[in-house]
Order: C-alpha cells, then sequence, then structure tokens
C-alpha cells in the first residue's frame, strides 16, 4: 500500500523555489498568498513556505491538503516540511547553514512536533492560533511551555508577521463557509 499525498502544481508557481527573499514581511506574503489560493481552490485557508536561511533563498511552498487527500496530518507545515525534505534529499533541515519555516497561521500541537523533528532553527508566523480558532478550528494542547521547549531547543520564535493580512484570509474561509474538519 502507499500512501500518497501530490502538492499542488500551482504552488511552485506561487512560491518559486530559488526565488530569494530579504524580510520576514516578503516570506509571509509568500505564506499568506499560498493560503489564499489554496483557499480559492477549495483548500484550507493554511500556507507556510521553507527557506534557506543563509540565502534567503525559497526551498519549497506548501499547503494544508486535509481536504484534497482526505489525510487529517497534512496540515501546510507538515506538507512544506516535506517537500523541502523531499527536494533536498534529506530529513534534517538543520544542514547546509540552517532552514525556517514560514508558516501563515501559528503551528498547531502536531505541526510544533513537526517543526522540532524537522530541524529547522527559526519559525516565523502569521495569524496567531487564537485566530485559527476562532473560526473553528481546534490547535489542540499547545501550551506557553510548547513554546518555551522549542526556544530552549534553540529554535527562535517569531510571530506576528502580517498578522492582519493572515487573518484576513481565515475570516474570508469562514464567511465563504470552508469547512472546518478537526473540530
Ligand atoms: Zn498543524
Amino acid at each position: 500500500m502507499n500512501i500518497c499525498v501530490t502538492l499542488p502544481d500551482w504552488v511552485d508557481a506561487v512560491a518559486r523555489p530559488g526565488t530569494v527573499c530579504a524580510t520576514d514581511e516578503e516570506k509571509m506574503a509568500i505564506a499568506v498568498a499560498l493560503a489564499r489560493e489554496n483557499m480559492s481552490r477549495g483548500g484550507g485557508p493554511f500556507g507556510a513556505v521553507v527557506f534557506h536561511r543563509p540565502s534567503g533563498r525559497l526551498v519549497s511552498g506548501g499547503v494544508n491538503l486535509v481536504l484534497q487527500s482526505g489525510l487529517s496530518s497534512f496540515h501546510a507545515e507538515i506538507t512544506t516540511l516535506s517537500a523541502a525534505q523531499t527536494r533536498l534529499g534529506r530529513y534534517d533541515l538543520s544542514a547546509d547553514g540552517g532552514h525556517e519555516l514560514v508558516t501563515s497561521s501559528e503551528p498547531c500541537a502536531m505541526c510544533l512536533g513537526a517543526v522540532l523533528w524537522s530541524g529547522v532553527k527559526r519559525v516565523v508566523c502569521g495569524a496567531c492560533c487564537d485566530a485559527a480558532r476562532a473560526i473553528g478550528f481546534d490547535e489542540g494542547p499547545v501550551f506557553p511551555e510548547s513554546w518555551a521547549y522549542l526556544r530552549r531547543a534553540g529554535i527562535e520564535v517569531v510571530e506576528g508577521v502580517l498578522c492582519e493580512e493572515a487573518e484576513a484570509v481565515l475570516k474570508r474561509y469562514k464567511e465563504q463557509g470552508g469547512v472546518v474538519y478537526n473540530a
């Protein structure tokens, strides 16, 4: 049996591998554009991007694929980290000067764990998890201690980058009656 998840072709068009971004805002704008595009195509309103830290080079984007795949674990952070690891041919993203994950919404409990195992050394978040909860998504057991654990593991966390734009996508999803699949 194969468990197969295909990242849609349009993801590379919105988040072009090799694109160089200098600021967190530039990087987040791409993650939010992925979230918006995925929503417009019937997916969940979440997007993320992995960048190579020293160069600011985009490795891979990704989007939430729960609705498209029928698989509950394929949140944007999971597909994005998996896409970057596949593209680079290794499971450890701490190599080669390190990588960072830029995500349109703060990670849920599962994705916080995935961040830790991926080896990324920096996480940049857009919408706060209260914004996701406000439209009905359950973030799971995320506590202040969860974030402290990541920081102690040497992962820098940046919150609230372009949060208004990121939260606008979530609000739009609710307004158009989008499916809340883990409530
Ligand atoms: Zn998640």
